[in-house]
């Protein structure tokens, strides 16, 4: 594995994406090295009691993308129970072949039953596919080692782009690797703090294996038009796969709009001094339509408010319409969490606070003076047709 600062960009599209290296003057020519593959990429589903989830979507997207450049096609593999329905959903979106495993014992997602179906699936392609896809999510981190582990291949986790392109190998202490692998994916995921993004490649191996953050990708509109072909795959669990039993499914109930789906997420930091300072923010929160709270990592770790409203590297990442960070600082963990935000207020008396970095408009000042202010305004306004009068007075 390798990794490059994203200075280095991929060159222009050829047969494999990445077209030719550009020759350099006195260099030898690289021989080509393919490692073999059927040039397909692979999305592994996640559902929820037969409710496809958004990141599979996502990676649909994504992967439709990478299929094209590599001039191969773009599956997508699917485990449960009586879901025929969510497998029609993969191919509106894009899958052109769903790989689907139908069991009562896959109902519910256990480890080692998932990975043993993923597993005997995947091996009886010869060549390998080029491409696993999985999402950044508990159940892709759970199950994507373990698959790149049963492979002997290389895993990148959390990655929030993803292309096709060429990789030299120059290192003479490798004399084995030395040469062009064309076709690699490029794995891009923020390092160092999101200081420098990381681009990984693992071409020695296939598949090449990625996970990716939920909501950082864009889905493929949905095609009823799109026609897919499912394929049925055989189920043949071995006793040591029963090692852990469902009992029970106990759900936290969630009241009101998801960060992940709100248009407008209003989130607030330590600046709000306690649990009582997000009343504020509630408030400015139902002035929208379609609205919820967001909260930094550090007030969800003070216990102000629940870990499901937390938005950042180890929370949920975020891209509503409109985003207003209030008394946030902008640390790095939390800005790869909404910086993809259509558009982004922050509030704050620190002029230098990074959130203004990031920030299309920033307002210096103290949040239990501008909200309140904001709130006052956004009331008056008059409704607007066509949207929520609160969103068109913002934008
Ligand atoms: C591995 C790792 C993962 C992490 N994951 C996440 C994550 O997922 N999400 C996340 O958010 N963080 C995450 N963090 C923590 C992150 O580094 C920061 O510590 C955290 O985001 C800071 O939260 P904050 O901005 O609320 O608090 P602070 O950094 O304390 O900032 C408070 C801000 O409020 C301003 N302020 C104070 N009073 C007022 C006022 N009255 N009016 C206006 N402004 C005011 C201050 O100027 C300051 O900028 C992670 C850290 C690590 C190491």
């Amino acid at each position: 594995m390798s990794a490059e600062e994203p200075k280095q960009e991929a060159q222009e599209s050829g047969a494999w994406g990445g077209g030719e290296a550009a020759p350099k003057p006195d260099a030898e020519p690289l021989r080509e090295i393919i490692t073999p593959s059927n040039k397909e990429v692979i999305v592994i589903a996640e559902q929820v009691e037969g409710q496809i989830q958004p990141v599979t979507l996502e990676l649909l997207g994504a992967g439709r993308d990478l299929a094209d450049k590599l001039g191969g096609q773009l599956s997508c593999v699917l485990l449960g129970h009586q879901l025929e329905q969510a497998a029609q959903t993969l191919i509106q979106y894009g899958a052109e072949i769903v790989y689907l495993a139908d069991s009562p014992e896959l109902k519910a997602y256990r480890t080692l039953p998932y990975k043993r179906v993923i597993t005997d699936l995947l091996k009886t392609f010869d060549p390998p596919p080029h491409i696993l896809l999985l999402g950044s999510t508990t159940t892709g981190r759970d199950l994507a080692p373990r698959i790149a582990a049963f492979f002997k291949t290389g895993l990148t986790a959390d990655c929030t782009e993803l292309d096709i392109g060429p990789y030299e190998h120059t290192n003479k202490a490798d004399p084995d690797k030395l040469g062009l692998y064309p076709g690699c994916l490029y794995a891009i995921r923020p390092s160092f703090g999101e200081s420098l993004k990381a681009r990984i490649l693992g071409p020695w191996n296939n598949p090449q294996m990625a996970t990716t953050r939920p909501g950082v990708m864009l889905p493929l509109k949905p095609d009823p038009n799109r026609q897919g072909e499912i394929r049925h795959t055989p189920v043949n669990l071995l006793p040591e796969d029963y090692r852990l039993e469902v009992l029970e499914i106990v759900r936290e109930v969630q009241s009101g709009v998801s960060i992940a789906d709100a248009d407008v997420v209003v989130a607030g930091g330590y600046g709000l001094g306690g649990a009582e300072g997000f009343n504020v923010l509630r408030e400015l929160a139902s002035c929208f339509e379609n609205s919820a709270v967001g909260a930094s990592r550090k007030v969800v770790d003070a216990g102000w408010i629940p870990y499901s409203n937390q938005v950042g590297q180890t929370g949920k990442t975020v891209r509503p319409k409109i985003y207003i960070a209030c008394g946030i600082s902008g640390a790095i963990q939390h800005r790869v969490g909404m910086n993809k935000s259509g558009l982004i207020i922050a509030i704050n008396k620190d002029p230098d606070a990074p959130i203004f970095q990031v920030a299309h408009h920033g307002i210096v000042g103290d949040v239990f003076q501008v909200v309140p202010e904001l709130i006052r305004q956004l009331k008056a306004a008059q409704p607007v047709a066509g949207a929520s009068s609160s969103e068109k007075s913002l934008v």
